[in-house]
C-alpha cells in the first residue's frame, strides 16, 4: 500500500477546486467591499476537486468500522447499529426543528424526549430522568452533582466517594471534578468488591459508592443487594456506572437492585455509532429522591400538551445546552420500539452467549486470571505469550494484519497485560468463529515466531507508531511545507 500523502503535501499555488465563469452581477466579494476580510488563508492546501475527493476517499478506505467486521473493544459496545435508526433520525421533521422554536409547535420532539425518559425508566427500574448529558462521563459528573445537591440540601454534604478497583477511569474522575475525595475498594479474588473492606470504608463521611454492574471484568456484583445495604446504612448512595446496560436489558434492573443513580450509554447500549468522538449521549435515571435536582428544563404536562419547565428551584441547573443531543435520544427511541421487550432481552441474552463462546474457545491459549462466570465480555492477559517475549500490544497489533480490530488493551488495570474483549449481539457464530481462530493462530505465532508479532503490523500503510515518541514530542503545527 502507498502512504496516502497529507493534503498539504499534495498542494500546488494556484490550483482550485471548481472553475466557472466571472460573475456578471455583484457577488460576495463586492458585498464585502470595504469591510476587513482577509484575501486568503495563509497555508490553505490548494487541490483540485478530483485530488479532494480521491484524497479523502484513499483515507476513508483504510479505514475500520463496524459496518466492516468485528470491533471487539471491551467496555464500549462496539455493536453494529441497524441503518432503520439513521432513517428515523433523518426524517425532515425533526431535522428541521429548531431547540428555540415555543413548545406548542414541536410538540412531536418533546413526545419523543418523553418516551425516552419513560422507556429508560422501565428498563432500568428508576423513577426519573434526565437526557442531557452528552456522555456517559458527563452522566457521572451530573449524577454525583445530584447526590451532592441532596445531600448538602440535608445540611450532611460528606467528603468521600468509594470507587473499586476495577473501575473505569471515568468514576474516580466525576467524583473529584465534583469535589469529592476518591477512595479505592479492592476486589477480591473473584474480582468482584471485597465485602469487608467496603464495610470498614464505608463511614457517615462517604457520599456515594460508584459501582460499574457487571463490573469491568464482565462479572455480575452477586453480592449487590448487600452491597446497596451496607451503603444505605449509613446514609450514603449508590450510584451505578450503567455503561455495561448491554448484558442486563430486559433481564434485571438497576433500580431493583438498589441503585439510586445511573448513567446509560445511549451510544453503546442503544446503537449510535460511536468512536470517532461523537456525538454521544449519556442519560442519568434516579430514584424519586434525586428527581427535585435533576437539570433544567424537564418535559412536563401530558402528550399533545408537553411544555419545558425552568421554574425548578432545587434543580442543579443546565448541564447541556438546549435538551442534550436530540438526534442520538432520537435513534435510541427507533431502536428500543425497533426490538421491543422480547428484542431487548435478546440483546443481553445474545451478548452474554457471544462473550462465553469466545471465552470458552480461547481460554487454552490466552490466560484468564479471573475464572469467575462472566457475562458480556472476557479479560484475557499476555501472561501465556510474555514466555516468548510477547506483550498485549503485538497481540493487539498482529491483529491489525488480519484485519481485525484490536481489543481494549491494558484495561482494567487490575489485571496485568489484559487484552479485554466485548464481542455484542450483533456478531454472527461464523464471525465469531473468524475471530477465534485468527486469536489461536496469533498465540501459535507467539510460540514459533515471535519476532514476526514484534514487529507488527506488517501488511499496514503505517508500520507501529512510536506512541512515546508522539506524546512527548507532537508535531501540532504544519507551515508551509515545514513542521
Ligand atoms: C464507556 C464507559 C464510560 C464513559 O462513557 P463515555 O461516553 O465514553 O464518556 C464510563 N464507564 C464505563 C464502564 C464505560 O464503559
Amino acid at each position: 500500500m502507498i502512504r496516502e500523502p497529507l493534503i498539504f503535501e499534495i498542494s500546488e499555488p494556484g490550483k482550485r477546486a471548481y472553475a466557472l465563469p466571472a460573475l456578471d452581477v455583484p457577488g460576495p466579494a463586492d458585498a464585502l467591499a470595504g469591510l476587513p476580510v482577509r484575501a486568503d488563508i495563509p497555508g490553505f492546501p490548494q487541490v483540485s476537486e478530483v485530488e479532494i475527493v480521491r484524497h479523502f476517499t484513499r483515507l476513508s478506505q483504510q479505514n475500520y468500522c463496524v459496518d466492516l467486521g468485528i470491533y471487539p473493544l471491551g467496555s464500549c459496545t462496539m455493536k453494529y447499529n441497524p441503518k432503520i435508526n439513521e432513517k428515523v433520525a433523518a426524517l425532515p421533521g425533526f431535522t428541521a426543528s429548531h431547540p428555540l422554536a415555543p413548545a406548542d409547535t414541536v410538540q412531536g420532539d418533546l413526545e419523543v424526549l418523553r418516551l425516552v425518559e419513560d422507556a429508560l425508566c422501565e428498563i432500568t427500574g428508576m423513577d426519573a430522568c434526565t437526557l442531557q448529558p452528552a456522555a456517559g462521563a458527563q452522566g457521572e459528573l451530573t449524577g454525583m452533582m445530584l447526590i451532592r445537591a441532596c445531600l448538602e440540601e440535608r445540611g450532611d454534604p460528606r467528603k468521600y466517594v468509594l470507587v473499586p478497583d476495577s473501575a473505569h477511569g471515568t468514576n474516580p474522575s466525576s467524583a473529584h471534578l465534583c469535589g469529592y475525595i476518591v477512595k479505592e475498594i479492592k476486589s477480591n479474588e473473584g474480582g468482584t468488591i471485597d465485602l469487608d473492606d467496603l464495610a470498614r470504608q464505608m463511614t457517615g463521611q462517604v457520599a456515594a459508592l460508584m459501582v460499574t454492574n457487571p463490573n469491568t471484568l464482565g462479572v455480575f456484583e452477586y453480592d449487590i443487594v448487600k452491597i446497596a445495604e451496607i451503603v444505605h446504612a449509613k446514609g450514603g448512595f449508590l450510584y451505578m456506572d450503567g455503561a455495561n446496560m448491554n448484558a442486563l436489558t430486559g433481564k434485571c434492573r438497576p433500580g431493583d437492585m438498589g441503585a439510586d443513580a445511573l448513567h446509560i450509554n445511549l451510544h453503546k447500549t442503544f446503537s449510535t455509532p460511536h468512536g470517532g468522538g461523537g456525538p454521544g449521549s449519556g442519560p442519568v435515571a434516579v430514584k424519586r429522591v434525586l428527581e427535585p435536582y435533576l437539570p433544567v428544563p424537564r418535559v412536563i404536562g401530558k402528550a399533545g400538551a408537553l411544555a419545558l419547565d425552568y421554574a425548578r428551584t432545587r434543580s442543579i441547573g443546565r448541564v447541556k445546552s438546549f435538551y442534550g443531543n436530540f438526534g442520538v435520544i432520537l435513534k435510541a427511541l427507533a431502536y428500543i420500539w425497533s426490538l421491543g421487550p422480547d428484542g431487548l432481552k435478546e440483546i443481553a441474552e445474545i451478548a452474554v452467549l457471544n462473550a462465553n463462546y469466545i471465552r470458552r474457545s480461547l481460554d487454552k491459549d490466552f490466560y484468564l486470571k479471573y475464572t469467575t462466570p462472566t457475562l458480556h465480555e472476557c479479560v484475557f492477559s499476555d501472561k501465556f505469550q510474555k514466555e516468548y517475549g510477547v506483550s498485549n500490544l503485538d497481540i493487539a497489533k498482529r491483529l491489525i494484519d488480519y484485519g481485525v480490530h484490536p481489543p481494549t488493551m491494558s484495561f482494567p488495570l487490575i489485571v496485568h497485560g489484559a487484552l479485554m474483549i466485548e464481542p455484542t449481539e450483533t456478531e454472527s457464530k461464523r464471525d465469531l468463529d473468524q475471530f477465534i481462530e485468527i486469536m489461536t493462530t496469533i498465540a501459535r505465532e507467539a510460540k514459533t515466531d515471535p519476532e514476526l508479532l514484534r514487529a507488527a503490523p506488517h501488511a499496514t500503510v503505517v508500520r507501529r507508531l512510536d506512541e512515546t515518541g508522539a506524546a512527548r514530542h507532537p508535531i501540532l503545527k504544519w507551515e508551509n511545507g515545514k513542521t
